[in-house]
């Protein structure tokens, strides 16, 4: 979709700081960042929202956990902690509509979150 921010990223026609690519997905720093370490991951194929997942993104939605963990392992704030969110539509804070998953990390995060 050449009008979404982030299939434009999967494209590389806008840059971004990619710390993660494989055949389905990929992980940038997130422009804005939250915490010391802030990562999207996201499916290079365009989903808009959690709520256009179908039982075929199982593998795929849960990849980018598992991505999401193995680089906070790398990066050496797994035991620490962090966080993974992926927010959906206005109420979740969604501002770009193609899934992604957050990864936070590098300090305590609040709970609950705003
Ligand atoms: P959402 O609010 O949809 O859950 O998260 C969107 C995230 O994308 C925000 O944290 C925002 O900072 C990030 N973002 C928006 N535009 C860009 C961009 O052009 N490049 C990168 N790397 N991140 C972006
Ligand atoms: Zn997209």
């Amino acid at each position: 979709m050449s009008d979404c921010l982030f299939c434009r990223i999967v494209a590389g026609a806008i840059p971004a700081k990619k710390i993660h690519e494989d055949a389905t997905s990929i992980g940038f720093a997130d422009i804005n960042p939250q915490a010391p370490h802030h990562v999207l991951f996201i499916p290079r194929r365009h989903i808009a929202t959690l709520n256009d997942a179908t039982a075929e993104d199982r593998e795929l939605l849960g990849h980018l956990m598992v991505t999401a963990a193995k680089y906070a392992r790398e990066q050496g704030f797994s035991d620490t902690g962090y966080r993974v969110v992926m927010n959906a539509n206005r109420d979740g804070g969604q501002t770009v509509f193609h899934v992604h998953l957050h990864l936070l990390g590098g300090r305590a995060m609040a709970w609950p979150p705003g």
